[in-house]
């Protein structure tokens, strides 16, 4: 079979390294791709925006698969169109895909379902922002999260602390005139990430992660994609992970079928793991990037078979998708400026060095500069270790980490600080 992966991160070539694995597998096609995908597929010179080229190539290479990794061409339609025309898709139609592409949407789903979540309000002008904050307040604290509806790349979130902070959030987002926002309560807890795949009807759990949002050690500084990430979340048990599944996952695809817009691809739930149990934060419509590097390093099977699966619709046909039981860790070299501007055009090498003590190098942000790798955005390469826990994982992945020369770059140092500090308890 022929399949087309249409992405350029970390994630893509991930995904791409297991899918080249599969006996199922005839060509790869990835794009817009990157270097790193293009030692596992065959790069097609195509405008993924440009859903009628898409379709031709989709056609011209009988293509029987499309794995759409990153969000922005589901929110856009683009797994509608393909299915059109007879070609299973992995990834969601644009209805289905408002679950991560309008947090207002989700908000309200969870609402009408009764799935455990922060109390909220949707507002659309400043003043009616400014009023409901009474409501989040208490004595002379008010803590509350201000996020802009649509897609943001992580940016259009504000945890206040304080009234002067969402205030300054409140007119920062309405400076521009009218806009969409949820004002929700604030959460406390720790943050897990849960995959789950639906074929629309069935489903089935595919793994654990804990990211790292925050581009300094410690979780200090600004936001960013993600600079590592560990799998599985320890801290989830298996009993949240039930809850999880049943009270908000389940109740989402099943809302959705009942809605006629079944739920095709893999759920990424973040979650809060509140005192009263597994609460949704936010849902994202695709893998997670860097998590998808850490599901796949301990993934355990045919990546083809499962995906055709879900795209198919046959996901009860197969056996529950396997993991290595071990812990992977992920660690994101990133170019210097990065969340701001990043200094793109540093040289990057010794790749192959660090792969040669069993880790694996992820590339996002790269391309060739008269054969030479160099930097070409934030998030640059993702190295990725496997070990018996998360100290073992995460000293390998540091080891692979320092044989890479990429004097333009950076990288937190303390990827799993959390659950280390458990593990050492
Ligand atoms: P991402 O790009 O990470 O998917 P996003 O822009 O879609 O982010 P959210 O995931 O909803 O936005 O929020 C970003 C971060 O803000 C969360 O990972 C979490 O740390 C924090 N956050 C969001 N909502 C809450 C909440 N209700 N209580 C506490 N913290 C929250």
């Amino acid at each position: 079979m022929n399949i087309l992966l249409i992405g350029s991160g970390g994630r893509e070539h991930a995904l791409a390294w297991r899918l080249a694995q599969s006996p199922r597998l005839d060509t790869l096609f990835a794009a817009p791709g990157n270097p790193g995908i293009a030692e596992h597929a065959q790069i097609a010179e195509l405008d993924t925006a440009d859903h009628r080229a898409v379709i031709d190539f989709v056609r011209r290479q009988q293509i029987g698969l499309v794995v759409v990794g990153p969000e922005a061409p589901l929110v856009e339609g683009l797994a509608d169109n393909v299915r059109a025309i007879g070609v299973p898709v992995f990834g969601p139609g644009r209805e289905a895909a408002k679950l991560e592409g309008s947090k207002g949407f989700t908000k309200d789903l969870c609402a009408r379902v009764g799935i455990p979540t922060a109390r909220y309000f949707r507002v659309t002008s400043r003043d009616g922002a400014l009023a409901c904050l009474d409501d989040f307040a208490d004595g002379d604290t008010c803590r509350c999260v201000i996020k802009a509806d649509g897609l943001a790349a992580g940016k259009g979130v504000t945890v206040a602390m304080s009234r002067d902070e969402a205030e300054a959030a409140i007119r920062d987002l309405f400076a521009h005139g009218p806009a969409e926002a949820v004002i929700e309560e604030f959460l406390e807890g720790e943050e897990a990430s849960l995959f789950v795949l639906s074929d629309g009807t069935g489903s089935a759990s595919f793994g654990s992660a804990q990211d790292h949002k925050r581009v300094g050690d410690g979780d200090t500084g600004a936001n960013t994609g993600g600079m590592g990430a560990y799998s599985p979340a320890a801290c989830l048990s298996p009993q949240d992970e039930e809850r999880a599944l049943g009270e908000i996952v389940r109740p989402t695809i099943d809302a959705l079928a009942a809605a006629g817009t079944p739920y095709v691809g893999v759920l990424y739930a973040g979650l809060m793991l509140t005192a009263d149990g597994p609460k949704l934060i936010e849902y994202n419509v695709r893998f997670g990037d860097p998590e998808c590097q850490v599901l796949m390093a301990r993934f355990d099977g045919d990546l083809v078979q499962v995906l055709l699966a879900v795209a198919e619709g046959r996901l009860a046909d197969l056996p529950a998708p396997r993991f290595r039981d071990e812990i992977a860790l992920t660690v994101v070299m990133a170019a210097r400026g990065y969340p701001g501007t990043p200094e793109t055009g540093g040289a990057i090498r010794g790749i192959s060095d660090a792969e040669a003590g069993g880790a694996r190098v992820f590339q996002a942000g790269t391309r060739l500069q008269d054969g030479q790798l160099v930097a070409s955005g934030g998030r640059v390469l993702a190295v990725t270790a496997t070990g018996d826990s998360v100290r073992a994982a995460q000293t390998a992945a540091y080891a692979a980490v320092d044989r890479i020369d990429f004097p333009t770059g950076f990288c937190r140092r303390d990827i799993g600080w959390r659950e280390i500090a458990r593990e050492d308890e």
